[in-house]
């Protein structure tokens, strides 16, 4: 029997969109994964193997990722699209689809969370380090915008302080005050943290992994991390680093999933977001450039 070609043809485009529409349906139901408002079937790209750049987890090495050298540049859009309230850390921990919460095996507190995917390369990171003697202890994750807030507030106020000084009293300032809190803090809505991608590890004093245990624990970081998709973005500054914070030798981030959140943040959170937030001191955003020099204020293999 000879099948009408035309009819053979109907039924395999038709098997092929349910296929694709099955590989589409769980990110788009996710809350946490904002497409556009177009309609689904004109995101899709016209053949499968580029389906899988839409995909948010677990295929983010196949992600193009535009050139950032301009801060809210005209480029495509990022094919990993997550909410601009997601970017800024407006979310609860509880209620975060993209975010695990970490086993007290790899953290030193309960209630710690991070990215399924950043914490399943953890893991894998974890056992390696294991085997060679070094623990790799989470001291901070995922942070969301009212935590880094509370943070942030705290240091401004004076209710804790910072180098032995109460900076609402010893810098008057708002620009100077802000500026000496951005040695290690970041302002609420521009902090890696509120992606779940990073992580810091064992200690949160650069002197305690210059010498002993903790120089091992580092040095092993800087041989093995990046094999696990982790990378220091807050080294030493200088030439290489001219701008953002000091280094954080405990900071690590999980690039497969930060550099495209941080290009999609480039191009759609602005300064004006920063400085219409409700923390004390935002609108010292503006002249200390946070996005430009603080954002973008990272080692040149993590942009
Ligand atoms: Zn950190």
């Amino acid at each position: 029997m000879v099948l009408d070609y035309t009819f053979v043809k109907y039924w395999a485009v038709a098997i092929s969109l349910f296929i694709c529409a099955s590989c589409q349906i769980t990110p788009v139901k996710d809350p946490n994964i904002v497409l556009d408002a177009n309609p689904i079937e004109e995101d899709l790209p016209s053949n499968e193997d580029s389906l899988d750049k839409i995909v948010p987890e677990g295929k983010t090495d196949q992600v193009v990722r535009p050139k950032t050298d301009t801060i809210k540049s005209n480029m495509p859009k990022q094919e990993i699209q997550v909410s601009r309230d997601f970017l800024m850390g407006k979310y609860r921990l509880a209620n975060q689809k993209l975010f695990s919460k970490i086993d007290k095996t790899y953290a030193n507190t309960a209630n710690r969370y991070m990215h399924k995917e950043a914490y399943d390369a953890f893991k894998k990171m974890y056992e390696a380090a294991k085997k060679e003697g070094i623990k790799l202890q989470i001291v901070s994750a995922a942070r969301p915008y009212h935590q880094q807030k509370a943070i942030w507030s705290a240091k401004w106020t004076g209710k804790r302080k910072v180098d032995g000084e109460n900076l609402a009293k010893a810098i008057p300032s708002i620009k100077e005050r802000a500026l000496k809190i951005l040695e290690y803090s970041s302002m609420p809505g521009t902090s890696r943290h509120h992606w779940g991608t990073d992580i810091d590890i064992n200690n949160l004093n650069n002197s305690y992994f210059e010498k002993g245990k903790g120089k091992q624990e580092y040095d092993w970081l800087v041989a093995n991390a990046a094999n696990f998709g982790f990378h220091q973005p807050y080294t030493q500054k200088g030439a290489a680093r001219p701008n953002g914070y000091e280094e954080e030798k405990w900071h690590w981030s999980y690039l497969p999933l930060a550099q495209p959140y941080l290009n999609q943040y480039l191009q759609e959170i602005t300064i004006e977001d920063i400085t219409a937030l409700d923390f004390a001191g935002a609108k010292s955003a503006a002249p200390i450039q946070v996005i430009e020099h603080y954002v973008l204020g990272i080692a040149e293999n993590c942009k």
